[in-house]
């Protein structure tokens, strides 16, 4: 695949991870015209059940690895702990879209924390944290509350512990499990908000609205579509996400999450370089849903128009929420995606519903 040469219908696109992330992007691709092969450890995974080639095997398993990179004509993912090995095994024989710069930024806070500031974007305060007499200084520095996290592997509050006035430093760095961490000031923020930008291959850009995200026990619960934010807040989150797709030069999706503070400033939190779950009301409520924007960007596509037609909520059905299905289902005009998972285990992710509103009118209770 020449690099900016458009993807032809038919050709395969291989996905490295098989779940819903994967499934939605498969389902998109299919519309299209491509084919996708998924790499995934787990058998029948949410991928799997919509894609037409299936590789089970580990993400380290270097023979299995190059039989699927002959396999495919470009090489994307939906999760960033890809390994090292495995990035690099890929990228030497077929495209990986978005590339291994993405990747290295965005598996490790540190460097991701460091990445931002040098683009002139803002983060809480941070300090590298290796050891608790580390930590100690790092608390002395940055005060409390604030909040230790493991530098790597972390995600939906995983390896994450807060620090308040009576934290003993000792007990939440063995707490926090890893040798390696990173201690952030305690944000006071307003809301949590977050941008999905779409780069195509040819450096264009398509950022989607700021949305507002409201967690449950440190995972998504709600996105409410757009975010209520100023005009000049607005620009300025979108700015924010265009500048740091195109300083790592990335192809595909950028999901940048943020904190809007109490004094109206926006500090960038976490980025992703890939579909991201506050993107899924773009699948009913956007002219174009993240998802094909992806396959878009990936295949060498043009990005397609993202206008807003209307607001939305979307609701993850979370565990047991998923039971709610015959309710949601029966509800008018609400519109149901679920991921093909046969147990639903507490903080699984089991699909979600989009609501949607007239422009304007997301309600925001
Ligand atoms: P993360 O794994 O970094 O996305 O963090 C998960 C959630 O923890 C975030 O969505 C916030 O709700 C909260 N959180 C993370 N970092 C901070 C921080 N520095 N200050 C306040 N809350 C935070």
């Amino acid at each position: 695949m020449a690099d900016n040469k458009p993807l032809p219908p038919g050709s395969t696109i291989g996905m490295l991870g098989g779940g819903q992330l994967g499934r939605m992007t498969a389902l998109a691709a299919a519309n299209l015209g491509y084919r996708v092969h998924v790499f995934c450890p787990d058998r029948d995974n949410p991928t799997a059940q919509v894609s037409s080639a299936a590789t089970v095997a580990a993400y380290e398993d270097e023979t299995a690895l190059a039989r699927f990179a002959g396999m495919v004509d470009v090489v994307t993912y939906e999760f960033e702990n890809v390994p090292d090995v495995t990035a690099r095994l890929l990228a030497a024989r077929v495209p990986v879209r978005p590339g291994p710069e993405a990747l290295r930024v965005a598996q490790d806070r540190i460097v991701e924390k460091d990445f931002v500031n040098k683009c002139g974007v803002r983060t809480a305060a941070w300090r590298q944290v290796d050891g608790v007499a580390e930590l100690d200084t790092a608390v002395a520095a940055l005060g409390r509350p604030a909040v230790l996290k493991s530098t790597r592997l972390g995600y939906d509050g995983k390896g994450q512990v807060k620090i308040d006035a009576s934290t003993d430093l000792a007990e939440a760095w063995k707490r926090m499990g890893s040798r390696h961490g990173i201690l952030e000031g305690f944000v006071d923020f307003a809301c949590e908000i977050s941008v999905i930008v779409a780069r195509g291959a040819d450096g264009a850009m398509a950022p989607y609205p700021a949305v507002e995200n409201r967690h449950v026990n440190h995972i998504l619960d709600t996105t409410i579509a757009p975010a209520a934010l100023s005009k000049a807040q607005a620009s300025e989150a979108e700015g924010i996400a265009r500048a740091l797709a195109r300083a790592l030069d990335l192809v595909g999706l950028l999901a940048i999450e943020m904190f809007l503070t109490r004094g109206g400033e926006i500090l960038v939190n976490e980025l992703a370089p890939r579909p991201h779950n506050s993107g899924h009301w773009t699948m009913d409520a956007c002219r174009t849903s993240q998802f094909e924007q992806f396959v878009r960007a990936v295949a060498g596509l043009p990005l397609g128009a993202i206008d807003r037609h209307a607001d939305a909520v979307m609701k993850n059905l979370i565990g047991a929420e998923v039971e709610t299905w015959p309710a949601i289902v029966a509800e008018p005009g609400a519109k149901l995606h679920l991921y093909g998972k046969a147990e639903a285990r507490p903080g699984r992710k089991m699909g979600h519903v989009n609501r949607l509103y007239p422009l304007g009118e997301a309600p925001r209770g």
